[in-house]
């Protein structure tokens, strides 16, 4: 089985697999110092394909290059016949061929500090939470911790081929310095902020905000410190209805009235109880209302789950332009329930795909496809490769408001990008071996693959995961 490495987080593009010195300082940086040639087959998406995908959304050159300028954007992108001259004069090299090049996954869900609760036996998602989730989000005012599991988790994230996710830290503002300064570090584009949690007794004291009044000026004081910082941005991050009192949630609207350009992540009705608690405390018509009355529906806002919501809600989202991040792997751990992917897509609501750990259960995209497509299955629809690895690419992208800059290999978007083995096991070179067709393959790569698929994870053009090799 291959094993996973991390590269020096800003080592040149061809460095041999060394490990990082521990604690080493960096500083991020933009570009990568001289253009670079990448050759595989590289495979990119302009659109939704929809359902049956529609070729004349992606594009394919099976035996293709990618030039990434020396500021480390995408300059050219084709076959690798038609490579320009004076485009690779001098770049660096970097042979592929025979594996998979597609942009950057993109995780629109998951916790940085449930690291160590993946994989916590027996509970649904309230009791999960007590039992398992908040006594290891109490642990993240320690700096140290946070800063750690920060670390340990973005290395998973790079080795899983994921190069932007939006990130719910916890509610200490350490959680949120540790996070950003781990990811500048790296040079990611992520997206984060402090959670926001106020209600009693559904916030437990011990992880509850003090006052408003004191969330708010901490909330603000990490946008002045972090939002637009290198590739960073700012999620005003509510937990979900039933931690947080009118009081906390008609703030959050107001401080996404003052700074528009900011992002909402939450959670929304996720599990039945859970909706039949949001309905006790707040009444309305539905969860979604309960957002949307306090002005949270919005462009840039990110609904997790949106397992148990109707027509209704699904045609105010798409109104408000807000995303719904699509979890299967947690929504079937903790017996959430089966997202309904046609219903979304009927009504045009943008969605994205998210791992949700630590009640998912795996780090990669390509799992998180697996499950996907299964519970697309159960609700009698089907889940193409194309429109799964759209989903995990241009269409999280879209999701997250940031497909002006990544998500497809447009000339001038940020380079980040992940090699795919069709070989990475004997199960998917067997396989890959009698398909017909790309599709097939690709269908293949989504049903069998994980990290282990992962042969490199490139960022603005730098290599900053490569797959060990076998042992
Ligand atoms: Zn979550």
């Amino acid at each position: 089985m291959a094993a996973a490495a991390v590269l020096p987080v800003l080592g040149s593009g061809a460095a041999p697999a060394v490990a990082a010195p521990a604690g080493a300082a960096t500083s991020a940086a933009p570009g990568r110092g001289c253009p670079l040639v990448v050759r595989g087959t590289v495979l990119h998406f302009l659109d939704d394909p929809g359902d049956p995908p529609d070729p004349a959304t992606w594009e394919l050159f099976e035996d293709g290059a990618l030039v990434v300028g020396a500021d480390g954007r995408i300059a050219w992108t084709g076959h690798a016949r038609d490579l320009p001259p004076g485009l690779s004069a001098g770049a660096e090299r970097v042979d592929h061929r025979g594996k998979l090049i597609v942009p950057g996954f993109v995780d629109t869900h998951i916790h940085a500090a449930q690291v160590d609760v993946i994989a916590s036996y027996g509970e649904q998602l309230l009791q999960w939470l007590d039992t398992y989730v908040f006594p290891a989000e109490a642990r993240f005012d320690d700096r140290a911790h946070a800063r750690a599991l920060s670390g340990f988790f973005l290395d998973r994230l790079l080795a899983a081929g994921t190069t932007t996710a939006t990130v719910f830290p916890t509610v200490h503002p350490t959680s949120v310095n540790a996070f950003f300064e781990q990811a500048e570090q790296r040079n990611l584009r992520m997206l984060c902020g402090k959670v926001l949690m106020d209600r009693d007794p559904y916030a437990p004291a011990y992880l509850r905000d003090a006052s408003v009044a004191q969330a708010e000026w901490e909330t603000r004081e990490l946008i002045a410190r972090w939002h637009g910082r290198g590739r960073l941005g700012y999620s005003i991050t509510p937990r979900f209805a039933p931690t947080s009192t009118v009081k906390l949630l008609t703030m959050v609207g107001r401080l996404w009235n003052d700074h528009p350009d900011l992002w909402i992540q939450t959670h929304a009705a996720e599990n039945e109880d859970e909706v039949a608690l949001v309905d006790e405390l707040f009444g309305g018509r539905s969860y979604i209302d309960v957002y949307d009355r306090h002005g949270l529906l919005t462009k840039k806002s990110l609904f997790a789950h949106c397992v148990h919501i109707d027509d209704t809600d699904r045609t105010r989202l798409a109104e408000a332009g807000s995303a719904i991040a699509f979890c299967p792997t947690s929504n079937l751990f903790l017996g959430s329930g089966l997202f309904d992917l046609r219903a979304a897509r009927e009504q045009k609501v943008t969605v994205g795909l998210g791992t949700d750990v630590g009640a998912g259960t795996s780090y990669s995209a390509l799992v998180t496809l697996n499950e996907a497509y299964k519970v697309t299955a159960l609700r009698g629809g089907t889940l193409s490769a194309q429109r799964g690895f759209y989903l995990a690419t241009l269409g999280g992208a879209k999701a997250l408001d940031l497909d002006g800059v990544i998500g497809n290999f447009r000339r001038g978007k940020e380079a980040d990008f992940t090699v795919l083995d069709f070989a990475a096991t004997p199960v998917l070179a067997r396989r890959t071996e009698v398909s017909e067709s790309f599709a097939e393959r690709l269908f293949a790569l989504m049903i069998l693959g994980d990290e282990r698929a992962v042969a490199a994870t490139y960022v603005m053009g730098r290599r900053v995961h490569e797959r060990a090799a076998r042992g």
